[in-house]
């Protein structure tokens, strides 16, 4: 059988990479590839970074003013072509088409806001400590960003760091996972298009991260690193950036509590619950993965889920209907399947089971009584399984929430205004959804705390992260 393959590139200082180790992009619904994409090499790296640093001095001559509206030009690319990337990113991602389309809009919406935020890079004029000094501090950018990106947001979480790196004055090289990197490919070219300088965006593709960015983490040209994905990698990438002292922003793993209180209005509790667990599938570093509910209204809370659960449509992402596509790869729904067997030996409770499904699908599944004793209460599942957990007073179950070492994205329940804010203030996360299961949007601050990362993206902290201040005193 032959099937029809695009060719696509690497992209170094606005042209295509040629080479003839190629990556294959497998559409993870299918199973087929779709297109195979030329790696770049040790000569790549070398070549986009030096024309990287050759393109700083070209942006610092740039005014906020002309970056905004090159960035106000590729937001509009971006909308102009929503059907072909969203189309393309439920090929390479899986995601149904719904999902691709709000994430296009979503991805835009980065740029948008920092086109905006472009030129509010302020200083400050410091009251001076003694006469005759003048102090203040200027915002300049940081230099060279190196960025890495997963596979479950293949155009979001590009857009919301090389949009800030631009809006400061940063020419970026971007390292997008090998599971999708035609979304990435896909938005440099509109970058191009839209005036970014021909070495402002560069895309290097491979299938061997660990050999590709070692040389650019040792490279002192590269003054920052700026990595989504697992916790595990984000440490090493953390200890490699030490030896020439990178400024870092690391948004890493998640394990989501989602608490029911008994004051909460269940309905709503379950609709917000729907977004948190099943959008992408579960593949979300926001999903809620350890869904506490008081035992007031935890059988009444397991009944109106269900309900919705057994609603959700799997299938192929571009098939009309679908709700939850294929995960990524079959190591993803071995290590799903092997969590639930796990909860199940140690005496969870399997409550719902969508039928069993083929190839990289997986069936939704509800498990209650489930235990700190088990992997699946502190790994991300990654899946559309939920695990649910009775409680019954509220000290307990936020010690409970807050007893592991991620600290991204939380979600609680409650009518009671007190207990509103005293779990608000006690959950020891970067983003709280009050009554609230989708959280995510451009001009909100996302990050982690403790082990989920540093720093934060989008909002007006998310373009502080790509420039320095510097002070100067003046004597007159
Ligand atoms: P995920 O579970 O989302 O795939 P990973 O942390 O494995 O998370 O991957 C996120 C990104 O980090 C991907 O672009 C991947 O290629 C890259 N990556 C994985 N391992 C390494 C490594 N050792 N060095 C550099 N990048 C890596």
């Amino acid at each position: 059988m032959t099937h029809h393959t695009e060719q696509a590139h690497s992209w170094v200082n606005g042209n295509p990479w040629q080479s003839k180790q190629q990556l294959t992009v497998i559409n993870p619904a299918t199973e087929l590839p779709i297109a195979t994409v030329s790696m770049a090499d040790h000569t790549a790296t070398e070549q986009a970074l030096k024309a990287a640093q050759a393109c700083f001095d070209t942006l610092k001559q740039r005014t906020s003013q002309q970056r905004a509206a090159v960035l106000e030009r590729w937001y509009q690319l971006i909308l102009g072509n929503e059907a072909a990337l969203a189309e393309l990113m439920c090929k390479e991602q899986g995601k149904p088409l719904k999902e691709a389309v709000a994430e296009v809009r979503y991805a835009a919406g980065f740029v948008q806001w920092f086109a905006e935020e472009a030129r509010r890079a302020y200083g400050e004029v410091i009251p001076s400590h003694s006469p005759g000094h003048q102090l203040m501090t200027i915002k300049q950018p940081v230099g060279v960003v190196l960025g890495i990106t997963p596979w479950n947001f293949p155009l979001a979480m590009i857009t919301r760091k090389v949009a800030p790196a631009y809006a400061a004055g940063c020419p970026f090289i971007l390292k997008p996972s090998e599971e999708t990197p035609l979304s990435a490919i896909a938005l440099a070219k509109l970058a191009l298009e839209a005036g970014f300088e021909s070495a402002a965006f560069q895309v290097l593709v491979t299938d061997d991260a660990k050999a590709l960015v070692a040389p650019l983490l040792a490279s002192p040209v590269v003054r920052k690193l700026t990595f989504t994905g697992s916790t595990a990698v984000g440490k090493k990438l953390l200890a490699l950036s030490a030896d020439t002292v990178k400024r870092t922003s690391m948004e890493l793993g998640g394990n989501a509590p989602f608490i029911v209180f008994s004051s909460a209005d269940v309905r709503e509790a379950v609709a917000g619950l729907m977004v948190a667990k099943f959008r992408n599938g579960g593949q979300t570093c926001v999903a809620a993965n350890r869904v506490f509910v008081h035992r007031d209204v935890h059988d009444a809370f397991i009944a109106a889920l269900i309900d919705k659960v057994a609603q959700l449509v799997v299938g192929d992402g571009l098939a009309s209907g679908t709700d939850i596509g294929p995960l990524i790869n079959r190591k993803a729904k071995e290590k799903a399947l092997q969590l639930v067997e796990d909860a199940l030996a140690r005496g969870a409770k399997q409550v719902y089971r969508g039928t069993p499904c083929v190839g990289h699908f997986m069936a939704p599944t509800v498990l209650q009584g489930v235990t700190e004793e088990m992997d699946i209460y502190h790994q991300e599942i990654f899946a559309p399984v939920v695990s649910i957990i009775a409680f019954s007073d509220e000290h307990s179950v936020v010690r409970q929430a807050n007893s592991v070492n991620d600290g991204l994205a939380a979600y609680f329940y409650s009518q009671d205004v007190a207990q509103i804010h005293r779990v608000s203030l006690a959950l020891e996360y970067g983003m709280v959804g009050v009554n609230e299961g989708a959280i995510s949007n451009p001009v909100a601050p996302f990050g982690g705390v403790k082990q989920s990362g540093l720093g934060r993206e989008g909002a007006k902290e998310g373009l502080q992260e790509f420039l320095e201040s510097k002070y100067l005193c003046q004597k007159f």
